[in-house]
């Protein structure tokens, strides 16, 4: 089926409005429209693997262009100027990183290395008075988050997370069948992610940079798509971890098996690995209906079912509508979607639980007062 063509097609006829009108304006201009007058222009800060992707999507966005760099190797920001077409002028490191500030031609910092720097990073920009994304996870915990969402208020600038699956048409029909009523009343959740790692020297395997391990990179997922699948904010949380190569992931958790209580009696089943592979689905039940999407976190193609079929959302690129959609929100004043500093909150309160409960052997934690 030619998912592609059909959306198109939707979009010329106007019809489809149970799709597209859930969509982010500029999913739909992805598709159809020249670039916008008005640019979000914008620097990333860490020029590793998911810097270089997000900087390839951004070339076709209507609404984001890519002006900036910061990065601790020099020689990547020599390759990043001829590759992207970047300035001399607005390229810095981590040190001189401050004096952006002083260049009005950088609106907002997308921070993309490793977990741990996200605090001081984050930190860093919102003092220099500019926009932030920030990676998931937001930060090691919900006092650091806390703690950049304070600065980021002081200073008078926005704070996002990098949660691309809220741009993700698939996932936005999800919301938008939950939020109709069409799936009755939410009866349960069955989330996972996870994927087998693979290098055992990468920062990803040390605490000191990533502050955990699959619970952190990749059960951040599950956590999050259990919040967009209820509506609801978990009250509870157990969890359990399990480990079968004690000496790889000797820093940082390798399985955890983690269930979320919610104010309605339901719960969300979840897990997360750095084990395997294959684990990777969002599975939500209602008294009506059902949602199914796996692939349902990574890079796609997502595809999903449902109690009515296949779900035939178009194939995307996340990292274009993602900066599409962030750029649509700042410069033209929509509202805040769920990917603000404050859900990134929400998730660390989350995830700090699902740590305790490990240590205290499984115990219930209650996230009341958190
Ligand atoms: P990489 O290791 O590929 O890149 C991280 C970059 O950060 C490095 O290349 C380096 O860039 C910079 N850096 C600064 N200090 C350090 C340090 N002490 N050790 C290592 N790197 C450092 O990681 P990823 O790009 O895969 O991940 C970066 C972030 O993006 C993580 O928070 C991760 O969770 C998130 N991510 C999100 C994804 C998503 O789908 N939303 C997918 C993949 C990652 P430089 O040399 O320029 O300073």
């Amino acid at each position: 089926m030619d998912t592609r063509r059909d959306f198109l097609q939707k979009i010329s006829l106007g019809i489809g409005a149970t799709a597209l009108t859930d969509l982010p304006a500029s999913a739909r201009e992805l598709y159809a429209g020249p670039k916008a007058d008005k640019q979000l222009r914008v620097a990333l800060m860490g020029l590793g693997g998911y810097a270089g992707r997000v900087a390839d999507a951004m070339k076709d966005c209507k609404m984001a262009t890519l002006v900036g760099a910061v990065s601790g190797t020099p020689a990547k920001l020599e390759t990043w100027k001829q590759k992207y077409n970047i300035p001399e002028k607005n390229t810095y490191n981590y040190e001189t990183v401050s004096k952006i500030k002083d260049n009005p031609d950088i609106d907002i910092v997308y921070v993309t290395t490793p977990n741990s720097l996200h605090h001081k990073h984050v930190l860093q920009i919102a003092a220099a008075g500019k926009h932030v994304i920030c990676e998931k996870p937001v930060a090691d915990n919900a006092q650091q988050t806390r703690e950049m969402i304070a600065a980021c208020k002081k200073a008078g600038v926005k704070f996002y997370i990098g949660y691309r699956m809220h741009f993700e048409p698939h996932t936005r029909e999800l919301i938008r069948m939950r939020e109709a009523g069409e799936l009755g009343k939410i009866m349960h959740v069955n989330n996972y992610m996870g994927f087998k790692s693979g290098d055992p020297n990468q920062w990803r395997l040390k605490k000191a940079l990533a502050g955990g391990g699959a619970m952190m990179d990749v059960g951040i997922y599950a956590l999050n798509g259990a919040r967009y699948a209820t509506g609801e904010e978990p009250v509870w949380v157990t969890a359990q971890e399990t480990k079968t190569d004690p000496v790889k992931f000797k820093e940082v958790d390798e399985t955890i098996m983690f269930q979320l209580g919610f104010p309605s009696g339901i719960v969300a089943s979840c897990g997360t690995t750095y084990a395997f592979n294959n684990y990777e689905r969002l599975y939500v039940i209602g008294e009506k209906g059902f949602v199914e999407i796996s692939p349902a976190f990574g890079y796609g193609p997502i595809k999903g079912r449902s109690h009515l079929g296949p779900m035939n959302q178009p194939v995307v690129t996340h990292q274009t509508l993602q900066m599409d959609g962030i750029a649509d929100i700042i410069l033209n004043n929509k509202p805040d979607p769920n990917v603000t500093g404050e859900e990134g909150l929400k998730d660390m309160i989350v995830v700090d639980a699902v740590y305790e409960s490990i240590r205290k052997g499984g115990a219930k934690i209650m996230l009341a007062g958190k």
